[in-house]
């Protein structure tokens, strides 16, 4: 439940209502909004102890959350959720653009595709250096060595730089280096990942689970939130159905729901979701009309030679299409990209 404080609501009286909120052995999470104080009250079910506060001086209301995920609703937080990314906005009438290739292979060709696709407009540079390959024999990435890659191709061109962390172990390390900590569809529910990319304090992109349930995604988005980790975003990266001509089902149902359901950023990744470059740009645009808070697109200079995911990766001219498309649709949507 959360627990509006009036307006006029002294910070002595604030102080009343989180020290019984401890007392009964739940956990207070105060947000400040525009013109009062909110008090969420998680755990357990803590809406049966509304009573204990129908006394207490200086509440305004006492609201139930009905979903289970508490602090990723709309419920709990009307208001988007703006995401800073060192100057980079993510959240709100924003689109942003992600785009570099599926893995980290070398510094020229990541320095070639950061340089091209900022040129464009793309305001963050995604790139892998630690991939969780579906098979052991596939190409596992080039670990630490990538990330020193993309510091430099963030140095040269001003991108931020996205890059996925598949052990807790590693989030340190990774957070060191990257702007954004990607959580893969494989590791939706790794919650000690998930606790630990929470309490790194990074913007975390949190994938959907391939067989998830939007509840179950928003429920995964919570492990990062209760840990104090108020920079969470989602992505729709597709899920498994009985569609085989995909690789995946790209569920744009997902996005206008999730923010519904949500404050938090909704990211589309067209290129995981189809699995072939020629879906990706019409991907790409539905979810932007669908009300997508930005794009992850896998982009490679020379597609035919990529070490992961060349199938779905567009080539340089593909992306300049793509980019002059979007440019114009948002346009038509009253929403905006970088130019
Ligand atoms: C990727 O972005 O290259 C990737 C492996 O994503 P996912 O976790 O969605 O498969
Ligand atoms: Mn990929």
């Amino acid at each position: 439940m959360i627990i509006v404080m009036s307006h006029q609501a002294t910070p002595a009286q604030v102080a009343v209502v989180v020290e019984k909120i401890g007392e009964l052995g739940l956990k207070p999470e105060i947000s400040h909004g525009e013109d009062r104080k909110v008090i969420g009250v998680v755990g357990g079910n803590a809406y049966a102890y509304r009573e204990a506060f129908a006394h207490l001086p200086g509440i305004q209301e006492i609201v139930q959350i009905t979903k289970p995920f508490k602090l990723a609703s709309r419920e709990w937080q009307p208001r988007d959720t703006l995401i800073d990314v060192g100057g980079v906005t993510i959240g709100g009438d924003h689109v942003v653009m992600m785009a570099g290739p599926c893995s980290v292979e070398g510094l020229e060709m990541l320095l070639e595709t950061a340089r091209h696709v900022a040129s464009r407009g793309a305001q963050i540079l995604r790139g892998g250096a630690f991939k969780p390959r579906t098979s052991p024999y596939s190409f596992q990435g080039l670990g630490e060595e990538g990330l020193r890659m993309l510091a430099a191709a963030r140095d040269e061109t001003g991108l931020k730089v996205i890059t996925e962390v598949v052990t807790p172990g590693d989030v340190e390390l990774v957070a060191r280096y990257a702007d954004i900590l990607q959580i893969g569809t494989r590791n939706m529910q790794n919650y000690a990942l998930l606790q630990e990319a929470g309490r790194s304090g990074r913007p975390v992109m949190l994938k959907r689970g391939m067989s998830s349930t939007i509840e179950e995604w928003l429920l995964a988005a919570e492990y990062m939130l209760s840990q104090g980790n108020r920079n969470v975003m989602l992505c729709e990266r597709g899920i498994r159905t009985f569609e085989t001509s995909t690789r995946f089902t790209l569920d744009i149902n997902a996005v206008p729901l999730v923010r519904e359901l949500s404050h938090l950023p909704v990211i589309v990744d067209p290129s995981q979701g189809t699995g072939r470059w020629s879906l990706v740009s019409p991907l790409a645009l539905a979810a932007v009309a669908a009300g997508a808070n930005g794009l992850i697109v896998e982009v490679h200079p020379h597609p035919d030679d990529a070490l992961s995911d060349g199938a779905q990766s567009l080539d340089l001219a593909t992306f300049d299409k793509l980019m002059i498309d979007l440019g114009r649709l948002t346009g038509a949507l009253v929403r905006q990209t970088a130019q």
